[in-house]
């Protein structure tokens, strides 16, 4: 029924112009993706609310919920509990457009924007934030990179393929260097006209799945991080292996799992970008994937809120459903207007980042306060559903097991918060 309705539905560029007129004043004074042709008054701009999405999202935003509801909702639980994605799944999301969102159409893509990814990833997290966050790592960190930062060549080979049927994967963590991840101890050494990967990636989102890796290693040790580069490394390459999954408290349906790489022979031409501006690249990802995680900790505490307010309308304790306490509604009212206010920073920051506008503190912030929100919410709403919220019956303790990693992937809560405090430190002092 969804296949390729996406697809279909978005190609014609007309509709992306229109909407785009929508929402900016005039194409002319506003470009949304040049930051040298800024406006320089507001006043140049129509304000829109935040909730003013354009013709495409809003179909990309009903079209995604429907699919998630339809396709993955059933799955959920099971693929939970085996720790295990329903291949079903990642089909869908193909079929659908999904892992491709930004990819231009003629690479096969359904060339949208960032925005619509981030709703994209929100409707798939109401239902299942593991689901959701193997889109968010393929369209805000792999696509993205070789959308910004590969040759033509790189991109006619790989996008066609990320955004039908293959997966790609990250790698920049390792056991020694997480936090302070420009500290990492892969190596590339050049010999002849290749060059040779040793090292050893830890926690690497949908590497079970993946065809490709993005890999950062270091190919000159003596300029420290700026030696940092970023290699294209296929699955099937002599000495890639991915280790074993890890069993994790929540996401589990999305696989994480080392990747090792021994002696890993790869062209010159697999280089991504500039050699030694691999640290500036994961940098430059990261700032965009953070709104994508706050978006992926936003419909997750909106899906779990969903389930739980229903219940506390037909739930009865001394002859009166529970909603109707006082304390009950103020707790809602509290938390459903910290979701509130979690969604607009996360629009606003992609707002900006589309734009073409200084967005990295307000990333930070987004990603920052989702994920204590979500984590107040899911925690909230097992304490509102009493008993049988601490149960597997109900949907509402995954939530709260999912929600915990909003605080570590992508930069933990202290590193979102180390980033807020730089830029309020350069704002004020110039
Ligand atoms: C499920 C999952 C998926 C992941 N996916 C990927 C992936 O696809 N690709 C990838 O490359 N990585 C991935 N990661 C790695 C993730 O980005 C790191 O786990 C994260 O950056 C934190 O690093 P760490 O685990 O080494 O913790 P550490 O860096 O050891 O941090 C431990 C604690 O110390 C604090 N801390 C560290 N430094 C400072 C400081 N300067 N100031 C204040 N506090 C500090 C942290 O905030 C944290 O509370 C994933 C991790 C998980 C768990």
């Amino acid at each position: 029924m969804f296949t390729s309705l996406l697809r279909r539905v978005l190609q014609p560029k007309k509709i992306i112009q229109t909407s785009r007129r929508n929402l900016f004043a005039s194409q002319q004074l506003f470009s949304p993706t040049k930051s040298d042709n800024l406006p320089e008054h507001s006043d140049e701009v129509l304000h829109a609310p935040l909730y003013m999405f354009t013709e495409e999202e809003t179909m990309m935003k009903e079209t995604v919920a429907k699919l998630a509801k339809d396709k993955i909702e059933p799955l959920v639980r099971e693929m939970d509990e085996k720790s295990q994605m329903d291949p079903s799944v990642i089909k869908a999301l193909f079929e659908n457009g999904l892992m491709g969102i930004e990819i231009d159409a003629e690479y096969g893509g359904t060339h949208s924007t960032f925005f619509s990814s981030i709703l994209v990833i929100e409707e798939l997290a109401r239902v299942d934030p593991a689901v959701s966050v193997c889109c968010d790592v393929q369209n805000t960190v792999v696509n993205a990179l070789l959308l910004n930062y590969g040759n033509q060549e790189q991109k006619q080979k790989y996008l066609p393929r990320l955004a039908t049927d293959m997966i790609g994967s990250f790698c920049l963590s390792e056991a020694e260097s997480g936090s302070d991840a420009f500290a990492l101890k892969t190596s590339a050494v050049k010999v002849g006209e290749d060059y040779v990967i040793n090292g050893n990636k830890m926690w690497i989102t949908n590497a079970e799945h993946a065809g490709v890796f993005l890999v950062m290693a270091n190919a000159k040790p003596t300029e420290g991080y700026k030696g940092i580069t970023c290699f294209i490394v296929d699955r099937e390459t002599d000495g890639v292996t991915i280790g074993k999954k890890e069993d994790k408290l929540g996401i589990r349906a999305s696989s994480t799992c080392p990747v090792h790489f021994d002696h890993v022979k790869v062209p010159e031409s697999n280089i991504v970008g500039t050699f030694g501006h691999g640290y500036k690249y994961a940098i430059s990802m990261l700032n965009e994937g953070r709104i994508g995680i706050g978006a992926q900790m936003l419909g997750l505490a909106e899906g779990c809120i969903d389930h739980v307010i229903p219940y506390t309308m037909e739930r009865k304790q001394f002859g009166r459903s529970i909603w109707n306490y006082q304390a009950m509604q103020h707790q809602i009212a509290e938390v459903q207007t910290k979701i509130e206010a979690a969604k607009l920073l996360i629009y606003n920051a992609a707002r900006l980042k589309e734009a073409g506008m200084p967005f990295v503190k307000e990333a930070s912030m987004a990603k920052y306060f989702a994920s204590e929100v979500a984590s107040v919410t899911t925690s909230k709403c097992i304490e509102w559903m009493g008993g049988v919220g601490f149960t597997k019956d109900y949907p509402v303790e995954k939530y709260y097991r999912d929600c915990k990693i909003g605080t570590i992937y992508e930069g933990t809560t202290n590193i979102q918060l180390n980033t807020i405090a730089k830029c309020i430190a350069q704002e004020r002092q110039g």
